[in-house]
């Protein structure tokens, strides 16, 4: 026997189980945080911080924990359920080619999909830069004056430019007219956003438009049969009773017809997916919306603009932010917040590579192809319903509609059933001779197919003379440079190089759960069996997308509590105006529509009041005693003042003050005891997954944000998935999707174009429940909530915790998954104010916490769980190294005016001026901190002006000569 009195060499679990990368410290850390904490044990802490009533009944029931090989494993072949045939269903949805340089260094690149929204300009100037070339590109396309950093998709960007129609139309009317032949999930999603607010919608022949009065009328253009017909009977007849013309436009077929602006559109919208993202079964991908310059200030969304710094150079930052929910609240242009960066930035790469004569080719060869296969199908003896096309032909069937879309699916192709007795094909950008040959074997029933070859360089357009393009576009040179793919590389990899992301640094920001997105959580998304997928596909093909969307909703039931959960809303911000609607329509099924008021407390997120502004409820805020929590006898009174019309309360849980408010399950009895149902805000579920359950404690609605607690990264600004939660009496109420094929009586409607939203990005958060399992989320989540008390009890005394649990064990005092520094009292002293503290860390390389958010002139740290102790001690040292550098300023070392925290950022071309006339040193100012000069973020400018940039607003890319020193 050999050596039998040893050891076995090896083990038999796995080196590390997924959690314990996901879960930055380890059990040494913990011990030595729970030490500076003063904590005995994490549960001691958890037990502290959390109120004893709300904790969960019962452990989470999923499935025990895959690892990272096996979870991957698992889903392909869920996946591989998901049938992919080439697609000819057009709707919206084309077959894109995604530049390998795009998919590798955008899509697939931490760089990009790990950043955050870029509410610090400085650190956030690359993602900027393309997205101001994305507002270019539509700008371009359309004709419009400007155009905003994305949409959430093509159908809510048309309900959204309905709004934005009536707020700044002259007509009195509450007629929306929509042209017949508009997609269909856009009808379908206007309907769902005019109901609430009293809207009547028209649909007619688009030859109909502004015959009747209205006060804007949506036209497809092309329209959904294929038509190219002109805007501007439409736009003449709408614009003669005061009324706008919306006009839903394709990029790609833009490039061919004239501009929307150029036919009398006031306003333009559309999707950017086929330039370059996947199908995805329906998103994520960019909408656009752009208008004429006079609307600009009632424009919804995110809107990139140029600026200057403090040196005077170009720099872009957002613009026009008083727009927004954050600030406006319940009178905001509208509820975004999250939007499609990551989208947009491929959709706007994809027009910087081709270029305007590479997308003419490509639109060009769409045509051509369009109109081969037109004259070929008449040749077999077919007729077609469209006289005009760019990409989509209609074909008369004369009733053999179901007999050509079975022999379409037998040869592997999807078309449309655009009506009983007509299929729709839709061409793209992947289609090929053999594509064409292959279709029409389907129409030609045995009989020899057409070469076309011998009239295919002659065949004529079949785009109207009139209507052909002559104007130009993507002149800039950005849009003429970066054709070679070693240019394309360099170009983007410069601009992701300005960025501060996730896979440089932490980024500590509250309320946004900026946590890992593990590689293995991304790796799907790509896989062609979920992205090469249509989202009107026949659901026969679509089971691996109805699998993941089954399982996933009933691993989020097991984390919120709820019984059902739609997760067709594609941001946090629908999932509320999604869950809002479905309490409307609970209390009006009662009679009891008369309910509109919505309590909020002030604390809360700006998307709350806008999201009740738009389902028509009335906003009623209550307020917030010295310790963050809801003020009980201020809610009693508003209770009792609005019982008989009180629709709901929209609480956020832990709040936005970052504590567990002990009264949560008393302020849930209230308003239910005066009709109301209650709305949990589940933006902070990262502080409750597995320790408490809001469906438990009193919730009767919430909504998720995958991309916050459930691992979808930010992508820069989106997408998001907003999942709606309802407990059961509201489950009825929830969102379905007629063009879909999904129908309910009692459902709201769609909220999103397509079914399931965002749902290529739905296998990140399913990867992440699989590979973390019931005990790793609650660790996730209890770890969360240890680094947070770590970060408050490191700075408790150097900056004032603004509000915590008073725990006095506790240093720092309890708090939950993030804490408030509250920077106001140094500001007093020392003309040192949040924003500069926010401006100093660019210097130490870090991105700067929430600002001003929930509470003016404060910070608020999340760190999250994923980061390591390392990382929240090397944030600590900044912030106390900061906190040094005021002292200066106070005792007078250096001057209030001339600091380095009030003149940060410091970029290299300032710290290189021959001349250095500050009282501080350039050491001081670039390597405040001795590792710095190991490793440093540069950043590319120095501190951006808003107000100037909103005082000279410009949204398109600056010309060159603004780089020219
Ligand atoms: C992020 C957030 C939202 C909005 O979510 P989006 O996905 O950005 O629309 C709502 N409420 C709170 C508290 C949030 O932090």
């Amino acid at each position: 026997m050999l050596m039998s009195a040893n050891k076995p060499l090896v083990a038999l679990e796995n080196a590390a189980e997924f959690h314990a990368r996901h879960i930055g410290p380890d059990a040494a850390d913990e011990a030595g945080m729970l030490s500076v904490i003063g904590a005995a044990s994490r549960r001691a802490l958890i037990d502290a911080v959390v109120p004893a009533n709300i904790k969960r009944s019962n452990a989470m029931n999923l499935p025990a924990v895959a690892s990272e090989a096996q979870a991957l494993a698992e889903l392909k072949a869920m996946a591989a359920q998901n049938k992919v045939l080439k697609s000819y269903i057009g709707q919206g949805y084309y077959d894109t080619l995604t530049p390998g340089v795009i998919l590798r260094n955008i899509l697939e690149n931490p760089a990009w999909y790990t950043a955050y929204t870029p509410y610090q300009a400085e650190i956030s100037q690359g993602r900027m830069e393309a997205l101001v070339n994305f507002q270019t590109m539509v700008t371009d396309l359309t004709g419009m004056a400007i155009a905003n950093g994305s949409m959430l998709d093509e159908a809510t960007a048309a309900a959204e430019a309905m709004t934005l129609a009536l707020r700044v139309g002259k007509s009195k009317s509450q007629v929306f007219f929509v042209a017949d032949d508009v997609l269909p999930q856009t009808l379908e999603v206007v309907q769902t956003r005019a109901k609430p607010l009293g809207l009547t919608v028209q649909v007619g022949p688009a030859a109909d438009a502004g015959k009747s009065e209205c006060f804007a009328a949506l036209l497809q253009y092309p329209g959904v049969q294929g038509d190219v017909r002109s805007l501007q009977a439409a736009a003449d007849a709408v614009h003669g009773q005061g009324a706008l013309l919306i006009a839903a436009a394709d990029l790609l077929a833009l490039t061919l017809i004239k501009a929307p602006a150029e036919l009398g559109a006031d306003i333009a919208v559309g999707n950017t997916q086929r330039f370059g993202m996947p199908m995805g079964n329906g998103g994520p991908h960019a909408a656009y919306m752009a208008c004429k310059d006079e609307y600009k200030r009632s424009l919804p969304g995110r809107l990139v603009g140029v600026s200057i710094d403090a040196h005077g150079a170009p720099a872009y930052r957002l613009a026009l932010q008083t727009r927004e929910q954050h600030i406006r609240r319940e009178k905001a242009t509208s509820n975004i917040c999250t939007a499609q960066v990551l989208p947009a930035v491929v959709a706007s790469m994809y027009a910087v590579y081709h270029g305007p004569v590479g997308l003419k080719r490509i639109a060009q060869r769409v045509a051509s192809f369009t109109a081969v296969l037109a004259q070929s199908l008449q040749g077999l003896g077919w007729t077609l319903a469209n006289t005009s096309a760019f990409d989509t032909l209609t074909v008369n069937t004369g009733g053999k509609t179901d007999g050509i879309l079975a022999a379409a699916v037998a040869a592997g192709m999807n078309l449309r059933r655009s009506a009983i007795d007509t299929v729709s094909i839709s061409l793209d950008e992947t289609t090929t001779r053999a594509d064409l040959q292959a279709l029409l074997a389907v129409f030609s029933a045995g009989k020899a197919v057409a070469d076309f070859s011998a009239f295919e360089k002659g065949v004529a357009s079949l785009i109207p003379a009139e209507l052909q393009r002559t104007s130009a576009y993507l002149t800039h040179p950005v849009f003429n440079r970066y054709h070679s793919e070693t240019e394309m590389l360099r170009y983007l990899r410069g601009l992701s190089d300005k960025d501060l992301a996730l896979d440089r640094s932490m980024i500590p920001l509250g309320s946004c759960t900026m946590k890992l997105n593990a590689t293995s959580e991304m790796i799907p998304i790509t896989w062609p069996e979920f992205a090469n997928i249509h989202p009107f596909a026949p659901h026969d093909q679509l089971k691996g997308y109805a699998l993941l969307n089954e399982q996933l909703t009933a691993w989020l039931c097991q984390a919120t509590g709820y019984a059902g959960i739609s997760l067709q809303p594609n941001a946090g911000s629908q999932g509320e105006y999604a869950g809002l609607l479905a309490i409307k329509a609970f209390h009006e099924a009662r009679q009891e529509g008369h309910r509109k008021i919505c309590l909020i407390p002030e604390s809360a997120h700006g998307t709350n009041p806008a999201s009740a502004q738009m389902v028509g409820m009335t906003v009623v805020v209550t307020k917030c005693d010295k310790e963050g929590n809801i003020d009980l006898v201020d809610l009693k009174a508003k209770c009792e003042q609005h019982s008989a019309n009180l629709a709901a309360i929209m609480i956020t849980y832990p709040s936005t003050y970052g504590v567990f408010d002990t009264h949560v399950k008393e302020i849930c009895a209230l308003v239910k005891s005066h009709g109301g149902r209650v709305y949990v805000d589940g933006a902070n579920m990262n502080a409750l997954v597995g320790v408490a359950a809001p469906g438990e404690f009193g919730g009767d609605v919430s909504h998720l944000n995958l991309h916050k607690t459930f691992c979808i990264p930010h992508g820069g600004g989106g997408p998001g998935v907003g999942p709606v939660c309802v407990v059961a009496d509201l489950v009825p109420y929830l969102p379905t999707h007629r063009s879909g094929g999904y129908a309910s009586e009692t459902a709201i409607g769609a909220v999103s174009a397509a079914p399931l939203g965002n749902a290529a990005v739905l296998p990140i958060s399913w990867m992440y429940c699989r590979m973390m399992g019931a005990d790793g989320l609650q660790a996730a989540t209890e770890v969360a909530i240890l680094s947070a008390n770590y970060v408050a009890a490191r700075l408790a005394d150097a900056f004032d915790i603004h509000f915590s649990s008073n725990v006095t064990s506790l240093k720092g005092g309890g708090v939950a998954h993030e804490c408030i520094l509250d920077i106001r009292p140094l500001k007093d002293a020392t003309g040192v104010g949040a924003e500069d503290v926010a401006k100093r860390l660019i210097d130490y390389g870090f991105h700067a916490p929430t600002l001003s958010f929930p509470v003016a002139g404060t910070l608020m740290v999340e760190p999250t769980e994923s980061e390591s102790k390392f990382e929240l001690d090397r944030f600590c040292d900044a912030m106390l190294a900061i906190r040094a550098e005021i002292t200066k300023v106070a005792d007078g070392t250096w001057s209030r005016e001339d600091n380095p925290l009030v003149n940060a950022p410091h970029t290299a071309e300032a710290l290189l001026k021959a001349e250095w006339s500050h009282g501080y040193s350039r050491e001081e100012a670039a390597y405040p901190v001795a590792t710095l000069r190991r490793q440093k973020y540069w950043v590319p400018v120095g501190r951006v002006d808003n107000v100037w940039g909103d005082r000279n607003l410009s949204c398109s890319c600056p010309p060159m000569s603004d780089y020219e020193a």
